[in-house]
């Protein structure tokens, strides 16, 4: 649904609800950023056609890129210097693909270079669900997997009985944008939060939750009481859990292609975080890198069941 202009700019709902500073979102309108261009399962930068953009909050656009949420740390690559700027078509007119009602945004906080971590919340209940895609800006896949999951939620499915999702396409918006597994700052979003395993690298940032991206997800993981969590990377191709999540990952694995497999809590990690240390299931689902090409109707066709399963589980 297009957003109208004159109807923006939004306070962060969640700092409505629950006093946080996280200041206001700004207009929707602004920032443009560059047009999607998938990126390719080998990690090479080839221009493909535009695919799907679905830009929850702005007329933008993605670029995306290669690399491996569970590749060893020395051997992702950081292509600041190869960032591949895409053609713009410099449209300044709102995504007419932007899935949902603009009643169902929200705003968790910012990015380093001030775009919308944008959230949609649908259904209330006990379970709180949150779903994250794009924590690493080069694993673009679950971002129009999960704007195709917000498009079925918007029709308040069976499904969501009884439950509460918040759906955060774009964890990592900056990086997205240029295609980075990191954010503007050079940090590892998925080494930042403040887990006991935290250490210190310059890509772990000065310290735990030194990012505003981080702090907008640890905000919202704790002001919504959020009780479960999907996040979803590339390119490996299985479902990993962290917590108290082996029922929930097992679920999920038998309602679609992928299966279950412990990769090992990272530190700083999301899983090591919010699973480990304190207690709520969180599954890594990581698409492959193949699914970086695949259009978003098809991607749901392959994955939307296991979604599914993970906020029915
Ligand atoms: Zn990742």
């Amino acid at each position: 649904m297009p957003m109208e202009a004159g109807t923006l700019p939004r306070i962060c709902a969640i700092a409505a609800a629950a006093t946080l500073l996280l200041g206001a979102c700004e207009a929707f309108e602004g920032k443009p950023e560059e047009p999607v261009v998938p990126a390719d399962a080998a990690g090479q930068n080839a221009p493909l056609p535009l695919v799907e953009t679905m830009a929850p909050v702005q007329p933008a656009t993605l670029s995306l890129a290669p690399g491996a949420e569970r590749a060893p740390e020395a051997v992702v690559q950081e292509s600041g210097n190869a960032i591949r700027q895409a053609d713009s078509d410099s449209s300044a007119a709102p995504d007419p693909d932007r899935p949902g009602s603009d009643d169902s945004w929200h705003c968790a906080g910012q990015s380093v270079e001030g775009r919308d971590i944008a959230y949609a919340e649908y259904g209330e209940g006990e379970q709180v669900i949150l779903i994250l895609a794009s924590i690493h800006g080069n694993e673009p896949a679950g971002t129009p997997l999960t704007e195709a999951l917000i498009e079925r939620l918007e029709g308040g499915p069976a499904w969501l009985a009884g439950r509460r999702v918040l759906v955060v396409p774009r964890a990592n918006p900056d990086g997205l944008a240029k295609r980075r597994r990191l954010n503007a700052h050079g940090v590892d979003l998925n080494r930042n939060f403040p887990s006991d395993n935290w250490d210190s690298t310059r890509r772990h940032g000065h310290e735990p939750l030194s990012e505003p991206e981080s702090r907008a997800i640890a905000d919202l993981i704790q002001a919504a009481k959020v009780t479960r969590i999907l996040s979803i990377h590339q390119p490996v191709g299985l479902l990993d859990y962290d917590g108290p999540a082996e029922g929930l990952a097992e679920a999920m694995g038998a309602a679609g292609p992928l299966r279950v497999q412990r990769l090992g809590a990272r530190p700083g990690s999301l899983g090591s975080w919010a699973g480990l240390d304190r207690g709520i299931p969180i599954v890594t689902v990581e698409l492959p890198g193949r699914a970086a090409n695949i259009p978003r109707h098809e991607l749901w066709g392959t994955y939307g069941e296991m979604l599914i399963a993970g906020v029915s589980h």
